[in-house]
């Protein structure tokens, strides 16, 4: 059977009730027969019907044993770092998501629980920062914005060397177009937020296993911490993957388009899309993953804060917000609003330069969103031309 097909036929139909919708059980708790006797469910943080189905759904769809989901891909990640002891270390890939940054640098330091990071599409770079207690390697694959892509299988036959769990942040690409623990990954995690609720109307987590104990080691932490992810959103992230297949396809087809629109275009530097042949890891994505993601980041020849407002302000169907997989086509401007608070030196040297933006390319028609672009582009273009020349007058005749 075709991946699509298994995906909608995972989602059961109701037992009871033949509804061909999985029912959103809004209970807290479950009455009981006798103490202890149950119909399998005594408490909603436990285990919660609707939240049963998402997580048997997603296992299957990430090639795992467990799933687990949580209250945001925040709290997945969360419930990964807390397999690890004090004293324990992680390597993780260097141009990291901000918020899983703050996590380890913020949260869980002072726990005794140290990071480091590396650029993980250098796997001599990998081997050289592990040491005997290195106990997790943590990486994303895209990663934001610049698109970097690891070789998921080469760092797994390290981990597996090393005896190193190794954990793939698969939000970006999504289960429709890589599935790490198929590649040797231990772990999956997602903000479920993105792609997999796909309509910019949840903030939701997951986490994935391959293995069973390793599984009920998550579903322990998520019991007994508690962030879990209630009924009705639960729901709709069940509705989210009924169109995950369809969507990605889509995202992909008109991110292709845009990226390589923008190319050619005279204002535009740098253009980052794993699916473009000149991007650094191409032969990496074309080897791991089915196809190159809606994500399409690119930077002006005008590299200023300046010019990188004037572009995003100027879009009418790129709402400029933050976050990205969702159906409607977003824009962001990485270096003040995600990396706003990383230091300007390493911000810089990780590509994301002040007139980066990056494109959550949606659904809309891609000849529209060009057009969107196009124009956007030449207010913006203009825009740099006359601060030029209010510059030029600025400085006096005789100099
Ligand atoms: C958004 C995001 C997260 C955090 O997810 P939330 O649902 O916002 O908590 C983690 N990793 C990546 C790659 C993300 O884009």
């Amino acid at each position: 059977m075709q991946a699509t097909t298994q995906l909608l036929h995972s989602i059961p139909v109701d037992a009871q009730t033949g509804a061909i919708a999985v029912p959103i059980y809004q209970t807290s708790t479950f009455v009981q027969d006798a103490p202890g006797v149950n119909k399998g469910f005594d408490y909603s943080r436990t285990n919660n019907p609707t939240r049963q189905v998402l997580e048997k759904i997603v296992a299957k769809l990430e090639g795992g044993k467990v799933a687990a989901a949580f209250a945001s891909g925040l709290a997945a990640i969360d419930a990964v770092i807390k397999l690890l002891e004090s004293g324990d270390e992680i390597i993780a890939v260097d141009d990291i998501y901000g918020g899983a940054y703050r996590l380890f640098e913020k949260v869980y330091k002072k726990f005794g629980i140290r990071v480091t990071y590396v650029d993980t599409t250098d796997l001599g770079a990998i081997n050289r920062a592990i040491t005997s207690k290195t106990k997790l390697i943590w990486i994303e694959s895209p990663t934001n914005p610049t698109l970097k892509i690891s070789d998921i299988e080469a760092i797994a036959a390290i981990a597996n060397r090393y005896r190193i769990l190794l954990c793939v942040d698969n939000t970006f690409a999504s289960p429709v177009l890589q599935q790490p623990l198929l590649a040797g990954a231990d772990i999956v995690v997602h903000s479920a937020t993105k792609y997999i609720g796909g309509h910019s109307d949840v903030i939701a987590g997951l986490v994935i296993t391959k293995d069973e104990d390793l599984g009920a080691q998550i579903k322990f932490y998520q019991n007994a911490c508690g962030a879990v992810l209630g009924p009705f959103d639960s729901f709709l992230l069940i509705r989210g993957l009924e169109t995950l297949h369809l969507r990605i396809t889509q995202h992909c087809r008109n991110a292709d388009l845009l990226a390589r629109y923008l190319t050619a275009h005279p204002l535009v530097d740098k253009v980052y899309y794993p699916g473009l042949p000149d991007h650094p890891n191409y032969e990496t994505a074309r080897k791991q993953q089915k196809d190159f993601g809606g994500i399409v980041s690119f930077s002006l020849k005008t590299d200023t804060e300046e010019a990188a407002t004037s572009f995003v302000t100027n879009t009418r169907l790129f709402h400029l917000a933050e976050s990205l997989g969702g159906v409607k086509s977003l824009v962001s401007h990485p270096a003040s609003m995600t990396h706003k608070s990383i230091d300007a030196e390493v911000r810089k040297k990780a590509g994301v330069t002040d007139s980066l933006i990056r494109l959550s390319v949606g659904l809309e028609d891609a000849r529209d969103l060009i057009s969107d672009i196009e124009t956007a582009l030449a207010i913006t273009g203009a825009t740099i031309q006359k601060t030029g020349e209010k510059r030029k007058q600025a400085v006096p005749e005789n100099c």
